[in-house]
């Protein structure tokens, strides 16, 4: 059997961008905020918004 020379083929880079996820909102595109009300600002809860990061789409917005 004849020796084939090792070629090696670059394997074609296919273009899979990875949209980057927003730091903030860790790609969700929900942020949790403590809630407080009354005058002392007592926590009530934890309420769930929009990341006004990325608006809610969990990518990180293009510069
Ligand atoms: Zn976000």
């Amino acid at each position: 059997m004849s020796a084939v020379a090792a070629r090696k083929t670059p394997e074609p880079v296919t273009a899979d961008p990875e949209p980057a996820k927003c730091p903030v909102c860790k790609g969700t595109g929900e942020v949790s905020r403590t809630v407080h009300v009354g005058r002392k600002h007592r926590a009530v809860g934890q309420q769930t918004g929009l990341c006004l990061n990325c608006l809610g789409s969990g990518e990180a917005p293009a510069e």
